[in-house]
This record gives C-alpha cells, structure tokens and sequence, in this order.
C-alpha cells in the first residue's frame, strides 16, 4: 500500500516535473504545502519585499525565490550556458538579472528575513525533488518566535490571524 502509493506520488511528481506548461514555483509550493508548512504566494509581503519573493512563509519569517537556472544565472550549473549566437548581449541581460537578484537578497535579509534561492536544478528528476524536500526543513529552518509561549498559542490560531496579537 505504500509502495503504491510513493509510485503514484512518484509518477505524479515527474509529470508535473515533465510537463511543459508547469511552473517551477507550482511545484515548489506544492511541496511546501505538503511538509505542512503554510506559505503566502500574493499577500502583501510577496508584493512589498525586495524581488517580490514567489513565497512568503509568514511564521518562519522566510521567503522562497525560485529561480530559473537560465535567466538567473546559476553560477557553474549545466543548465546554465550563454546561447552561442548573440553571447555578449545575453552576458550582458544575464549579469544584470543576476546583480538584481544578489540586491534584492541582500535588501529582503537586511530586513530580518531569511531568503532561500531553489534553483530549477536541484528538482528537475525524481531523486533530485526527493533529495530537496527532506533538504527544506532544515533549509526554512525553525520559527523566530520558536520556544516562545506565543509560538505554541500562534500554532493553535487560525491562519491570516496569527499577527493580531503581536507588539
Ligand atoms: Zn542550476
């Protein structure tokens, strides 16, 4: 039964990851949502923080960027090669996404933010997805508020209201 189900989990996973029309973030979230973390992907802060991060998780105090290993420029990564033709302007567009990028996490962390980058890379097989799932928790890490008696009255509370109390 439970290999059963790991195989449907599996061939899901890799369709999803195989399906052109699929959005890295989707699949992202999608992971998250089942580690059981709740996450925002349009509230305000996904708006109003620096590179308007794809997902916020409120709690944590952390924000998720998923990068594509192409436009952001991921440094020594294979999937990441500057198109033959055309090189220095794309060297060019290339190094000013990925001066933005390193801005924009500079400037969401001086806010007191944790900011993790996924690359596109480390989810693009099966084992891969698998390996970066039981990776995330350590990577998200724990709450601020963490050992807090508020931290244990917030985890009761509803989602959206968690903030109301706080000074
Ligand atoms: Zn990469």
């Amino acid at each position: 039964m439970v290999d059963t189900v790991s195989e449907a989990q599996r061939s899901y996973n890799m369709s999803r990851i195989r399906s052109k029309n699929t959005k890295p973030e989707r699949l992202i979230r999608s992971v998250l949502h089942r580690l059981g973390y709740r996450f925002t992907v349009n509230g305000p802060k996904n708006r109003k923080l620096p590179g308007k991060p794809d997902i916020v998780l409120p709690k944590y105090r952390t924000v998720v960027f998923v990068h594509g290993c192409f436009w952001h420029g991921h440094e020594g990564c294979k999937d990441f090669r500057l198109p033959k033709s055309r090189t220095d302007w794309w060297r060019a567009k290339i190094d000013r996404n990925r001066a933005r990028d390193a801005r924009n996490l500079a400037a969401v962390r001086a806010l007191g933010w944790r900011a993790l980058v996924i690359w596109t890379c480390e989810f693009n097989t099966v084992a891969k997805l698998e390996a970066l799932r039981s990776s995330l928790p350590a990577r998200i890490g724990l709450p601020p508020e963490i050992g807090e008696e508020r931290a244990v009255a917030e985890e009761a509370a509803p989602y959206g209201k968690r903030r109301a109390g706080k000074r």
